[in-house]
């Protein structure tokens, strides 16, 4: 890989170049008053030297005494300590030879003339910090060496999977780059920016090397966010610079990675957002300038589209938008067996299955899951990787690793047990809700316990019967809690602030409260707190606030109702979990058939009836 550093901008320059003057001046004046040091000899000799009336003048320095003699050589000498001080006949022996006698003060010694300098370098470097500061909002890191990554890549069509779609889409700049002059003779607009959008780890970056690699052109990297840290008008000349470095290339692909930080509407500090603004300008200016020659093609990544500035969009620009999803079923077999490829399968492993357990995976997590599966075969020393393996690379994935280091007491193993118990009786009774898939009581990342269910399929949309489902089985840890260990404890946090997310979702984005198919912005910073830029009055608020309740509680007398229905099971699942702490889906359905109470599953609590027509 070659690395072109980028120049760095010309007040960087300026700047060191009157530190280096400063210094100089100072080294200067520093070594300037030491000069030249006279020869040293022996006090004894010095003496010997005032006796036989040789010497025209002595200068008492507080650290030496400087002679000179008749002929105009110059020594110097250490006195005894307290020597000339205490010596009254010393000095009027001297003045009555003739000899001239100077004394001088102690000067500040050059240590601490070296600590003033330093000092005052210090006070240069944090004044011009604190100046930039107030320039630009930030505060630039100075150990930073900017590079643009240009490489060669090896990477092509073939290591990306799964998204198809989006690789048609490209591979018609991947056809113009490899043979400019056929698409220039026809005289057809070739786009020259294109914005891969989509959510983190989806394979943008990915795409966008692939795109170098197929079409044989160096690959110039860049993010965003480097453009926007430093001072003033450096993000502007950074670009600039990715330009000029680009147009040296006969082609070439310039990536941008989080154009967003760049390309934002508008940001928070108004000085900072000028210095956005001209970078974002002179981004804008440098495609504009694309002529007919360069073949240069600008490919940016973002997962926030939504809040690019509309110029950015305009024809001629980044007029060609690529949608990279999370895959789908088929897709995510197709990058398992790219990235299973370097790993050695037993034959019995079917990719196809652990495609359909994996929803929601994306490309990233999915290599990932390969590697941690061939790691754990590893370490359990064997040559290649088994179906078990990838289950466990799967949880360790989803749910976090296994932390069996945290000890629990058992009043918390008890609590555990109880909590996810609940939840996953609730799960099993509920129509609506995914089927579970594991529920452990052994710690894992953060959690101390798990429950966890697997979709069917892949899904896209959630229905209101489903997302209330989920709100009840949030809530089941706590009500099992409640009813049988007549306790409430902390555990239940990160269930309450989910269920309460989803429910304020319901009713702000989702259309699925009795206030109708609205959107309630949520006030979005410190300076749009009043009601009217949050988009709805003080009453509005209120009614939201009591809708979002509203769902919850309904969640919770759900649960409740399933889970007094439904002790022994309750009890019997909470007994198997502090018994063998993992229950898998299997086990779940046995003990759970056995102690199920026979009685058809409660319907969900009468949904909106009342209230609808209200709005
Ligand atoms: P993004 O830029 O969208 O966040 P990356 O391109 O950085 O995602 O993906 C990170 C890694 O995940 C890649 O290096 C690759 O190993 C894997 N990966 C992601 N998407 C895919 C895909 N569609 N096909 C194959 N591998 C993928
Ligand atoms: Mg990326
Ligand atoms: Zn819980």
């Amino acid at each position: 890989m070659l690395r072109g550093t980028f120049r760095r901008p010309r007040l960087f320059w300026i700047g060191t170049a009157v530190a280096v003057v400063a210094l100089g001046i100072a080294a200067f004046f520093v070594f300037r008053s030491t000069g030249t040091v006279p020869t040293s000899v022996a006090f004894s000799e010095f003496l010997i030297d005032v006796e036989a009336g040789r010497v025209r003048a002595v200068t008492v320095e507080p650290d030496a005494v400087l002679f000179e003699r008749l002929d105009g050589t110059k020594f110097q000498t250490i006195a005894p300590p307290g020597y000339i001080a205490s010596n009254a006949t010393f000095v009027t022996g001297l003045t009555a030879r003739g000899v001239r006698l100077d004394v001088n003060q102690p000067k500040p010694s050059n240590a601490g003339r070296y600590g003033a300098i330093a000092m005052g370098f210090l006070f240069f470097v944090m004044a011009g910090l604190v100046l930039m500061r107030m320039m630009t909002g930030r505060v630039p890191s100075l150990e930073r060496t900017r590079t643009v990554d240009l490489e060669q890549v090896p990477v092509t069509f073939a290591d990306v999977a799964g998204v198809d779609e989006a690789k048609d889409e490209v591979s018609e700049i991947v056809d113009f780059l490899k043979d400019p002059a056929r698409f220039s003779t026809i005289g057809g607009r070739i786009p020259r920016g294109i914005l891969l959008i989509g959510p983190p780890g989806t394979g943008k970056t990915l795409l966008a090397r692939s795109m170098a690699g197929e079409a044989g052109v160096p690959f110039i990297s860049a993010s965003g966010s480097d453009f926007v840290e430093m001072y003033a008008g450096v993000g502007a000349s950074r670009v600039r610079r990715l330009f000029k470095d680009a147009r040296r290339h006969k082609s070439c692909i310039i990536f941008i990675d989080e154009l967003d930080a760049v390309g934002r509407n508008r940001g928070g500090n108004s000085l900072s957002h000028e210095e956005r603004e001209q970078t974002l300008n002179q981004l804008l200016v440098e495609m504009d300038g694309f002529s007919q020659s360069d073949n240069i093609v600008v490919v940016a990544a973002t997962n926030r589209h939504d809040i690019l500035d509309p110029a950015l969009l305009r024809p001629g620009r980044f007029d060609r938008q690529v949608m990279v999803g999370n895959p789908d079923i088929r897709g995510r077999e197709q990058i398992l067996r790219v990235h299973t490829k370097k790993v050695s399968l037993e034959p019995e492993i079917d990719l196809r299955s652990i495609a359909r357990g994996t929803p929601g995976f994306s490309g990233a997590d999915l290599a990932n899951l390969v590697n941690e599966a061939a790691l754990i075969a590893a370490r359990s020393g064997r040559q290649s990787v088994a179906t078990t393996d990838l289950d466990a690379a799967r949880d360790k994935v989803l749910m976090g690793v296994e932390r069996k280091s945290v000890a629990m007491s058992e009043h918390e193993r008890i609590t555990c047990a109880y909590h996810e118990a609940g939840h996953a009786v609730v799960a099993a009774l509920l129509p609506d809700a995914d089927p579970l898939h594991k529920v452990t009581i052994i710690p894992r990342g953060r959690a101390l316990g798990v429950t966890m269910q697997l979709p069917e399929a892949d899904r896209y949309t959630h229905s209101k019967p489903y997302i209330e489902s989920q709100l009840a089985i949030l809530m089941g840890g706590r009500v099992a809690e409640e009813l049988f260990l007549r306790q409430v404890t902390s555990g239940a946090a990160n269930d309450i602030e989910r269920a309460t997310d989803l429910a304020r979702r319901m009713v702000c984005e989702l259309g699925m409260s009795p206030l109708g198919p609205l959107h309630f912005r949520r006030p979005s910073g410190a300076f749009d707190s009043d009601s009217r830029a949050s988009g709805f009055s003080e009453e509005t608020a209120r009614r939201v606030d009591d809708e979002i309740r509203t769902l919850v509680m309904r969640g919770y007398e759900t649960a409740r109702m399933i889970i007094e229905r439904q002790r022994g099971a309750v009890r019997a699942l909470a007994d198997e979990l502090l018994e063998v702490e993992s229950v898998d889906a299997d086990r779940l359905r046995q003990i759970l058939a056995a102690a199920l109470t026979q009685s058809t599953p409660p319907p969900m609590l009468a949904t909106e009836s009342a209230g609808s027509a209200a709005l």
